[in-house]
């Protein structure tokens, strides 16, 4: 009998605003039915269309440093200048354990503090194909001021550099390959050695006495 840890697998996504991790993890999820997204809580506004307890649980600064003292969350950060952004500990432990894959969507401050303290951890960085393109993508998304789209696009800058530090890198020229390239990593890592919990193979005796092989197999007297 051969199975994969019964645990599920801790998946990191990170890299700029705008490179499009959301949508490739939202499509990653919805094709990979053991795989579930981890909600973050923020003390930053809900922006355009976004919901509460869906694409984040929006909170106060006062309730999120409450949590902080509680020592809620495996990582924080406080990302673009003053707003916290943390993954909540209680529920991700118990989705791992039930043995579902967890993906956090996180910024690199997080993730290399996820890297410290979880050793097993897979860590994927979704690249836009260009700068350019990058630009044009936050300025279409419309939702944010013009100092705002600056400041993101400043923090995008500084951000991809930081590739190096993950173990996969996934550019983001047309959506389709890269969700194909993701699910590809994912699978792939929960076939490694390492991940596998529990190789059974029956022992000689067992075979010989199921009839399967005989002794001369077994003193290699015999050839296939
Ligand atoms: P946005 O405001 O555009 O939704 O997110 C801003 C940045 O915060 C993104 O890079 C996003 O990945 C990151 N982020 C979202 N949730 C978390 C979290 O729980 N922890 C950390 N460290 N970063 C997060």
């Amino acid at each position: 009998m051969i199975r994969e840890k019964s645990k599920g697998l801790l998946i990191v996504v990170s890299g700029p605003s705008g490179a499009g991790k959301d949508t490739i993890v939202n499509k990653v999820i919805q094709d990979m039915k053991d795989t579930k997204l981890s909600i973050s809580m923020t003390s930053r506004d809900p922006r355009g269309k976004e919901v509460d307890g869906v694409d984040y649980y929006f909170i106060t600064k006062e309730e999120f440093e409450e949590r902080i003292k509680n020592d809620e969350f495996l990582e924080y950060a406080v990302v673009h200048s003053n707003k916290y952004y943390g993954t909540p500990k209680a529920k991700l432990e118990e989705d791992l354990n039930k043995g579902k894959n967890v993906i956090l969507v996180i910024d690199i401050q997080g993730a290399l503090k996820v890297k410290e303290k979880v050793e097993e951890a897979l860590f994927i960085f979704i690249m836009p194909p260009s700068m350019e393109e990058l630009k044009d993508r936050l300025i279409k998304r419309n939702t944010e001021t013009r100092d705002k789209i600056l400041e993101r696009f400043k923090t995008a800058y500084n951000e991809i550099n930081e590739y190096t530090k993950y173990n996969y890198v996934v550019v983001n020229d047309k959506i389709d390959k890269a969700v194909e390239k993701v699910k590809s990593i994912i699978t792939a890592e929960k076939c490694r050695v390492d991940r596998i919990e529990d190789i059974y193979l029956n022992t000689k005796e067992e075979f010989i006495h199921e009839g399967l092989i005989n002794k001369e197999f077994e003193n290699n007297e015999i050839e296939i």
